[in-house]
């Protein structure tokens, strides 16, 4: 089953305005000048949205955000709509990341009723799993991330719409990475259990990233396995060089 990998970057809450765009900047070029076969998503600070927008116009670099609320308006203090997003040109919104699951206590559930909102609103969605260090210390990270699958993505979930970031916890922005058996591990099972829950043709054909610290010298060995899709990538999506790396070493 072909799959169109996709090279995203988390931006996290990095970059004032001239670091936004000059980075987008540099992504446009890169891609423009390259026959990248590749879908390019970058998600940069809310802040940043509509400059990056503009930055990447004529390029075929999607925009997303890093979360949104499941409302459409309304007194949520702080919070974004989907519907805002869509209005600023945004085409994904990551959803479920382990940073929103840790400071600020984003369950399954919540993770799930803002995807529905999302493709209400006409939005896709990168949902994010994935298991802590004592979770894997404790042979619990399939369990963990079918609970997280079965919980989070809405059973209308569609691989139009939907895309699942594996992102082990403890691999995030620490350089540790598990191995690339581990990885596939873990892709050939969620696909398994999307299986279950969507039907085996959705499944095959939705795409599974794998995240936590991909670099450009471990790109190939974590992003090039049978069930891995391509990357969502945090630290190394700051830097144009590297993000272009990883998408290089990736076969993009
Ligand atoms: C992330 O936060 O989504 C991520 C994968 O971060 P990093 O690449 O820095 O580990």
């Amino acid at each position: 089953m072909a799959r169109k990998m996709m090279i995203a970057g988390n931006w996290k809450m990095n970059g004032l305005l001239a670091d936004g765009v000059a980075l987008a900047q540099e992504i446009k070029v890169d891609v423009k000048a390259k026959k990248r076969n590749c879908e390019f998503v970058v998600c940069p600070p809310f802040t940043l949205l509509g400059a990056v927008k503009k930055a990447l116009k004529g390029c075929r670099v999607a925009l997303g955000a890093q979360d949104c609320h499941f409302e459409e308006k309304g007194a949520h203090t702080g919070d974004i709509s989907p519907e805002m997003l869509l209005d600023c040109g945004c085409t994904y919104v990551i959803l479920g990341h382990s940073e929103r699951r840790a400071d600020h206590g984003e369950t399954s559930e919540l993770v799930c009723k803002k995807a529905k909102a999302a493709y209400k609103a006409g939005l896709k969605t990168i949902i994010c799993i994935g298991e802590t260090l004592a979770q894997r210390e404790k042979g619990e990270t399939i369990d963990i991330c079918s609970k997280q699958i079965l919980e989070s993505v809405p059973n209308d979930a569609t691989a139009a719409d939907t895309v699942i970031a594996y992102e082990p916890v403890w691999a995030i922005g620490t350089g540790k990475t598990p191995t690339a058996q581990d990885v596939e591990d873990v892709h050939a099972a969620v696909r398994k259990v999307l299986a279950k829950k969507l039907g085996r043709a959705q499944a095959n054909k939705m795409r599974i990233l794998y995240g936590g610290s991909v670099k450009p010298s471990n790109a190939k060995e974590l992003l090039s396995l049978p069930d891995v899709d391509g990357g969502l990538i945090g630290g190394a999506s700051l830097k144009a060089a590297d993000f272009m790396a990883i998408a290089d070493n990736a076969g993009c």
